[in-house]
C-alpha cells in the first residue's frame, strides 16, 4: 500500500496464479500446463524469426497467425482476433463486449479471472449456481443479463456442456454477447466455433497454452462475428498495437499448422486422463466427470488442503482452490503417465499413513 497509488488501484482483488516453483525436481500437476514440449515445427519457427528482423515490430495486425487460424477453424480472417494469452483476449472482451447495465452472468464455480476482470473494468455480475452435480445447467441462465461468460468446459471442473446446451443459451439471449472461453476443449469436448456463423452473439475464445504447449509464448485468440471482433480491435488499439511479438507470431502460426502434433498429443493427454481416473478412483476418490486436461477430484475421508500441502511435501504439486464448494477437492493437470503413476503412488502412502 502506498499513498502514491490511484484509488482504484487500492480497490483491485488480483488473480492469483498457481505456484511456478524455481526449484528442480517437483512433479508441477498445478497449472494445466501440457507435460510435452510443443511441436517441434513450432520451435524451428520460433529460431528462425530470432534474427535480424527483431529490430523491426511486428505486423500490428497479426495477419499471418489470423490466416493461419481462420484456415484450421474454416472461417474469415476478419472473424479472427489474437492475443497475448487468452488472458488478455478474455479481457479485452470483458472490457469491450461483457460491461453493461444489467450485469454479466458467469457461474458461481469457473475461472477466477472473471470477477478480477469484473472489478478492473467496474462490470456488474452475478454468478449462477452450478447444479449439485456441480453442471451448469442453461435454463438457470434465463434471467435478465447484459452478458454471459462460461467456460466449456468449466474449470476447475473440467464437465462439458453440449453444443445443444450452449445453443440453447445462445437462443435464449439473441440480444446478449455470449462468450464461450474454450481453454480446454481440445481435450474432449465440441468446440462453439461451428456455431459462430449462425450466431452473431457468440465469441469463443481458445489458448495455445494448454493443448498446444505454449503456455511459455503467451498466445489466444477469439473467433466470433465480424463486429464482435471489431470490438476486441478497438479496446486493443486503444491500449497496445503489439500485443504479439516477432516469435509469438511465428512459432504460434506453426504450432496451429501442425495437425499431426496437436492430434497425437491431445489424445496422449486423454488416455493418461482416463488411466488416471481409474488410478484415483481405486485409491477411493470420488472424481469429477472430466473432458480437460485436469480433473477435480476429492477424498471422502481427507480434507483437500492438508492432502495438498502432504503431496507438496513429497514434491507433486496440484492445486487446491480454498473458496465454497470446492475446498474439499484437490484440481489435478494430467501429467505423463510416469508423473501419474508417481502421484499415485504418493497419494497411497499419504492415505495409508494418515489411517495407521
Ligand atoms: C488457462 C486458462 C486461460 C488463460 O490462458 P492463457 O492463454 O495462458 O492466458 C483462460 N481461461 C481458462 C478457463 C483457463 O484455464
Amino acid at each position: 500500500m502506498s499513498r502514491f497509488w490511484s484509488a482504484a488501484t487500492h480497490e483491485l482483488v488480483p488473480y492469483v496464479p498457481g505456484e511456478q516453483p524455481k526449484l528442480a525436481g517437483l512433479i508441477k500437476l498445478n497449472t494445466n500446463e501440457c507435460p510435452y514440449g510443443p511441436s517441434p515445427r513450432a520451435l524451428q519457427a520460433i529460431r528462425e524469426a530470432a534474427s535480424d528482423t527483431l529490430r523491426l515490430y511486428p505486423d500490428p495486425e497479426s495477419t499471418a497467425l489470423r490466416d493461419a487460424i481462420a484456415r484450421h477453424h474454416r472461417v474469415e480472417r476478419s472473424q479472427v482476433f489474437v492475443g497475448n494469452g487468452s488472458d488478455e483476449v478474455l479481457a479485452h472482451a470483458f472490457q469491450g463486449l461483457l460491461k453493461h447495465d444489467a450485469p454479466l452472468l458467469f457461474p458461481d464455480i469457473t475461472y477466477s479471472f472473471y470477477p478480477v476482470y469484473c472489478g478492473l473494468y467496474g462490470i456488474a455480475f452475478e454468478t449462477v449456481a452450478l447444479d449439485d452435480d456441480f453442471r451448469v445447467r442453461p435454463e438457470d441462465y434465463r434471467r435478465p443479463c447484459g452478458a454471459i461468460i462460461i467456460a466449456n468446459p468449466n474449470a476447475p471442473t473440467g464437465i462439458a456442456l453440449s453444443l445443444g446446451e450452449i445453443e440453447t443459451i445462445l437462443r435464449d439471449h439473441p440480444d446478449q454477447p455470449v462468450v464461450i472461453d474454450e481453454a480446454y476443449v481440445d481435450f474432449g469436448a465440441d468446440s462453439a466455433v461451428s456455431l459462430v456463423g449462425r450466431y452473431p452473439n457468440l465469441l469463443v475464445v481458445h489458448t495455445l497454452s494448454k493443448s498446444r504447449a505454449l503456455a511459455g509464448l503467451r498466445v489466444g485468440y477469439a473467433v466470433g462475428d465480424a463486429a464482435l471482433i471489431e470490438a476486441l480491435v478497438r479496446v486493443k488499439d486503444s491500449f497496445n498495437s503489439y500485443p504479439l511479438d516477432r516469435l509469438a507470431e511465428a512459432g504460434a502460426s506453426a504450432s496451429i499448422e501442425d495437425d499431426s502434433w496437436f492430434h497425437e498429443t491431445t489424445a496422449r493427454i486423454i488416455r493418461s486422463r482416463e488411466t488416471l481416473v481409474d488410478g484415483l478412483e481405486r485409491l477411493g476418490f470420488l472424481v469429477l466427470p472430466s473432458a480437460a486436461n485436469f480433473v477435480l477430484a476429492r477424498h471422502p475421508d481427507r480434507d483437500g488442503a492438508s492432502l495438498q500441502r502432504r503431496l507438496r511435501e513429497n514434491n507433486v504439486l496440484v492445486r487446491h482452490f480454498n473458496t465454497p464448494r470446492i475446498a474439499d477437492h484437490l484440481r489435478i493437470t494430467i501429467g505423463t503417465d510416469a508423473e501419474c503413476d508417481t502421484l499415485l503412488e504418493r497419494l497411497g502412502t499419504i492415505l495409508r499413513a494418515n489411517r495407521d
